[in-house]
């Protein structure tokens, strides 16, 4: 274990983690509510540094990245634990659970990704994914400044539930981010995810300054799908970058949820309201509707397209459409 970073000691030997916005209070032997830190005699450690419970290769859009090098794919980690806890929580064999794991040094890690690329597959980087990755912070922060040295992109899937001072330090090594905004309401956060919007809010602010950026936010139906809320987000997003890809994604009962799944109808209606506000919106986790393509905001042409995770960039010509020349945000 890696002594952990942000923390402070307290009385006795108890310490505070201040890596996120819970602020825990840790008591000797004990863990915080992430379950990824723990006090050992009055020092706080990252009990999850280089703990690996699932790695993959990717496609980029599977994070999901649509803006972000189409038609790629990244090397992607995760560990345990999670510093929310959503009722619906589609990973939480491994956020709230205790996943085996086994122990990938950050070099290793870069090094797996960079035989990648000499076997020729078409790897960017590395991706911090699957459970919440700012409870890795150290590991991730490891990895990625290696990462960065070799030329490799990081990216974060992240809830983006953290304190602004770890997020600033580690932004430079960031190239891109997907965050969940997994609704817009005070009251969806505090009750079905135990957590709180003002930090994720903020957290997308500070990211889309710094790095590449998409939102996504998963449709459960009548907590979050109202078509007020989702003007409302539409809106805030506009009010950021109209640009920033929205991603809504179909619910699926998981864990504590047994609604049933989004109504695919939801979902259209979801993407024509917040399309009124943005310029790239699309429906993840439901094939059947066929709405991953990229369009062109001026002239409707076809620019990215994809079926399934098949992706063909057809209409671009570096960052402009090919049809009609508008500018387009896409890091190709
Ligand atoms: S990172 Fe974990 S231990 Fe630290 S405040 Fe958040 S939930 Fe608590
Ligand atoms: S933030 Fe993600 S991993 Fe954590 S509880 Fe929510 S859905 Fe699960
Ligand atoms: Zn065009």
């Amino acid at each position: 274990m890696k002594e952990a970073l942000f923390y402070e000691k307290g009385e006795g030997n108890s310490v505070f983690c201040r890596l996120c916005p819970r602020l825990c209070r840790i008591k000797e032997g004990g863990r915080g509510f992430c379950r990824a830190r723990e006090n050992r005699g009055g020092v706080l450690y990252a009990a999850n540094y280089g703990r690996v419970s699932s790695a993959a290769m990717d496609p980029i859009e599977k994070k999901p990245l649509y803006h972000f090098h189409p038609g790629t794919e990244i090397l992607s980690l995760g560990t345990f634990g999670c510093n929310l806890a959503c009722g619906f929580c589609q990973n939480w064999q491994i956020a709230h659970a205790d996943p085996p794991t086994r122990f990938l040094a950050p070099e290793a890690v870069v090094a797996a990704a960079m035989e990648q690329i000499a076997r020729g597959v078409p790897c960017v980087g590395i991706a911090y994914t699957y459970n919440e990755p700012f409870i890795w912070y150290e590991y991730v922060y490891d990895t990625a400044r290696l990462a960065r040295e070799k030329g490799l992109k990081n990216v974060l899937v992240t809830n983006g539930y953290v304190r602004e001072e770890p997020l600033r330090e580690i932004l430079p090594y960031i190239d891109a981010m997907n965050i969940d905004v997994k609704g817009f309401t005070a009251a969806y956060y505090r009750e079905v995810c135990r957590g709180s919007l003002e930090p994720v809010l903020r957290t997308v602010e500070l990211a889309a300054r710094a790095c590449h950026v998409e939102l996504t936010t998963l449709l459960v139906p009548g907590l979050n799908d109202s078509p007020e809320e989702i003007r409302s987000l539409a809106e805030w997003v506009a009010s950021l970058d109209p640009e920033i890809p929205l991603h809504f994604s179909r619910y699926f009962p998981h864990y504590k949820f047994d609604l049933p799944p989004t109504p695919l109808s939801t979902l259209l209606r979801a993407r024509e309201l917040a399309g009124e506000k943005l310029k790239y919106v699309y429906v993840g986790n439901a094939p059947e509707l066929d709405a991953g393509d990229t369009t062109c905001p001026s002239c409707g042409a076809t620019l990215i397209r994809r079926r399934g995770y098949r992706v063909q960039v057809a209409g671009l010509e570096g960052n402009a459409c090919r049809s009609c020349g508008e500018k387009i945000k896409v890091v190709v």
